[in-house]
């Protein structure tokens, strides 16, 4: 007897409609429908020809400091400008203040379809380990509807602000999920790679970067990462984050250091929306986009994936935590928009995510977790372009959100 029956669903890569069943959190179940032969199962849905996608993984996300538009007097004019403003705010954050911003992006990130979720919880001198507790604390409420990974992050550096680095192995120490650098904001790259990569060695954790946030094509600590993870054998363990540095370097040195990424088997998380709102601003002339070079990263085979990065701050003063607005504006800013890049953009929010994150058991397969999010249009074009409302989304399984929006038009 299965929990959950699902009928006349659509799944990648397969023509015909599709029965998918779940038992104990597990699909268990996979068969082209048939009215007349259906397992038994203990509570049936009619998915009505929508399209069937694993749960998406939002691989980049800051949830402490989402939500602080009404704190703010001014924006930011650039990047120094963000964080100087952010960490100003951070004086006056308590934990159930972090946790109430952190929990409505959250669940409109659930919403969404987010299954899983990394976020970058700031360790400081400042914060000290309140944010990482929150953020612990949020791991085990939202379980039931979330996978949440926690990156113990040094937002204002390690050697420049003291106090960070024994900060950061406490948290590793009490639970941190991933080891985070920042590599634009400490004075000596060398020094800082070395203390993440003995972290990550130490607590045994993969490593998540912030690299190379810039148009300045001569800040490629990337290829320093990319070394520093070949020598420390932890191909395709380590992430970078931004990596807009590259998208402005001149394009015969860029692909040289495209195959040293691709060497290391790095996994490239674009943050378009922040990299487009920062980037670029101090060109008078030709202003540069600033984004990450996906397009040369895709041809060279690169694992590269898109987060949602920054929620209503000063980094990036808009935007909520639907995968598919990112995907979106990707779309748009990388010239992805014929039907083969509308699949391979889903690819980035489903199975490119589960391979950067370390996410197991995961897809629509006999065996894998069943975290699903159905959609009421029928391609991944049209989930895309569409960004439908109406959406519903389970995790292992259960149901954990249903979107239905209803609009009466005037006859005309
Ligand atoms: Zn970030």
């Amino acid at each position: 007897m299965l929990d959950l029956l699902l009928t006349q669903v659509r799944l990648q890569q397969e023509t015909a409609l599709m029965d998918v069943g779940v038992r104990q959190g597990r699909f268990t179940y996979l068969a082209p429908s048939q009215p007349n032969h259906r397992p038994d199962a203990l509570q049936t849905e009619d998915g009505a020809g929508g399209m069937l996608l694993p749960g998406f993984i939002e691989p980049h996300i800051h949830l402490e400091k989402a939500y602080l538009l009404s704190r703010m007097e001014q924006e930011a004019a650039s990047l120094q400008d963000a964080i100087r403003m952010t960490a100003e705010m951070k004086h006056g954050f308590t934990k159930e203040d972090m946790q109430e911003r952190s929990l409505t992006v959250i669940r409109e990130a659930v919403r969404s379809g987010v299954t899983h979720m990394r976020c970058h919880a700031e360790v400081d001198p400042i914060l000290g380990l309140s944010a990482f507790e929150a953020a612990l604390e949020l791991k085990e409420r939202v379980k039931p509807v979330l996978d949440l990974q926690i990156v113990v992050f040094p937002q204002e550096g390690i050697a420049q602000s003291p106090g960070t680095a024994e900060l950061m192995d406490e948290a590793m120490r009490l639970g941190g999920d991933v080891v985070g650098g920042i590599t634009y904001q400490d004075a000596d790259l060398k020094e800082h790679l070395r203390f993440v990569f003995d972290l990550a060695e130490k607590h045994g954790k993969p490593i998540d970067f912030h690299a190379d946030f810039s148009d300045n094509p001569e800040q490629l600590a990337i290829a320093d990462i990319a070394a520093k993870t070949i020598a420390a054998g932890m191909q395709g363990l380590v992430a970078a984050g931004h990596v807009t540095s590259l998208g402005s370097l001149e394009h015969h040195r860029a692909v040289s250091v495209v195959e040293q990424i691709k060497k290391a088997d790095l996994q490239i998380m674009s943050l378009p929306a922040t990299d487009l709102y920062i980037n670029g601003r101090g060109d008078l002339e030709k202003p540069r986009r600033g984004l990450t070079p996906i397009g040369l990263l895709l041809e060279h085979s690169v694992n590269v994936v898109i987060g949602v990065n920054n929620v209503r701050n000063p980094f990036t003063p808009f935007g909520k935590a639907d995968p598919l607005e990112t995907a979106w504006l990707v779309a748009v800013s990388a010239y992805m928009g014929g039907e083969a890049d509308a699949r391979h953009l889903i690819h980035m929010l489903t199975d490119g995510a589960a391979r950067a994150l370390g996410v197991q058991d995961y897809g629509i397969r006999i065996g894998a977790k069943a975290d699903m999010v159905l959609f009421a249009v029928q391609t991944e074009r049209d989930i895309l372009l569409d960004k439908p409302e109406h959406r519903t989304v389970w995790k292992r399984g259960v149901k954990s959100a249903e979107t239905r929006v209803s609009s009466e038009l005037q006859r005309f």
